[in-house]
């Protein structure tokens, strides 16, 4: 009898999830078959269910944050023994492509993602290519490690990377969403000075919990003036924009010092101009950042083995109740990520 499992489906755009009773799949030349143990719910998810993803193909199971162990293996693999924990890197990279030869892999030309444009882990059971697969201790709970491939990794990249994060340097965090908390964490473990500003106090609060030296509430207090009082007038050192607007943009962008970078991990708007004297003549920098490498990934699960940095989890719900997951996501309810927990 064929081996069956229970995954939400994305039937159609702008409506709920559907769980569906279908078979397992089998995994193919190259690839695994995971028992999908956690899998991190993302605002992106929301994206893709409202159709703002144009590579989205419904009907298909979604979910790019997943964590779980290895259950079967295709043809071809080795390396990987039934039942090793392991954490799945989003992107399905080419190898070949001159971004992929450059080791910059997450802007490959001819990647797919897991989750995206092929299926992924809001389901009992996810194929995935091998090379795919980060192992991870059996200790860490795969139902936080989950997000380490997305919310972690993604921030790890944004500040050591592209922000380029040295200790000492004052940072301004600007929001307070599950990206921002774990941003507060990496940073800190940089040994930077982590200023963080956000409109919701709960979200303030776990960020001073993560680590972060000072809070800015923008409901509360001026974002200029506090800005400029805790950086002695001189500006931060690096900014990290989580929202992405022309409003946003433009007022970090005077909060950035002298030739400092002003880093988009948001980004709402289609376009947006910025002041000529900003850039040009102060010489700041504004900087994209997409994802992560297999190295960052590789980083981060070492450091959360280590200790050094935790998921930051607010919820875990049971697959069934992914469409009241989504809805936390939806109207901004949660402090830090949510997450489907799978026995
Ligand atoms: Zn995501
Ligand atoms: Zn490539």
């Amino acid at each position: 009898m064929e081996k069956m499992m229970k995954a939400a489906f994305l039937e159609r755009f702008h409506e709920p999830l559907v769980l569906r009773n279908v078979p397992v799949p089998e995994p193919g030349p190259g690839e695994v078959l995971i028992k999908v143990r956690g899998c991190g719910l993302c605002p992106t998810d929301l994206h893709i269910r409202e159709g703002r993803i144009a590579s989205i193909r419904p009907p298909y199971i979604p979910g790019h944050e997943v964590a779980g162990t290895v259950e079967a293996l295709g043809e071809g693999v080795t390396g990987h023994p039934l039942g090793e924990h392991v954490v799945v890197g989003i992107d399905v990279v080419c190898g070949t492509c001159d971004m992929c030869r450059r080791g910059m892999e997450h802007l490959c030309r001819n990647r797919v993602r897991i989750g995206f444009e092929r299926n992924g882990g809001q389901a009992e059971y996810c194929c995935v290519p091998a090379e795919c697969l980060v192992p991870i201790r059996a200790d860490i709970p795969l139902d936080e490690a989950c997000i380490i491939p997305d919310a972690v990794a993604c921030m790890y990249h944004a500040i050591k990377d592209v922000g380029s994060v040295r200790p000492g340097d004052r940072i301004l965090i600007y929001g307070a969403g599950s990206l921002g908390i774990q941003g507060v964490q990496i940073a800190k473990t940089i040994g930077a000075h982590v200023t963080v500003a956000g409109r919701t106090q709960a979200k303030l609060d776990a960020s001073r919990e993560a680590g972060a030296d000072a809070l800015i509430n923008t409901r509360e207090e001026d974002l200029e003036a506090e800005s400029a009082r805790l950086t002695g007038g001189l500006g931060f050192d690096v900014i990290f924009d989580m929202i992405g607007i022309q409003e946003t943009i433009d007022r970090l962008l005077h909060l950035t010092r002298p030739a400092g970078k002003l880093v988009l991990v948001g980004y709402a708007a289609e376009t947006f101009s910025v002041n000529t004297q900003e850039t040009v003549v102060k010489e700041k920098q504004i900087l994209g950042i997409r994802g992560s490498t297999r190295q960052n990934l590789r980083d981060c699960v070492r450091l959360v083995e280590e200790g050094i940095l935790k998921p930051y989890i607010y919820k875990k719900y049971p697959l069934e109740e992914i469409n009241t997951a989504l809805g936390e996501l939806e109207h901004l309810t949660n402090v830090g990520r949510v997450t489907l927990s799978m026995p």
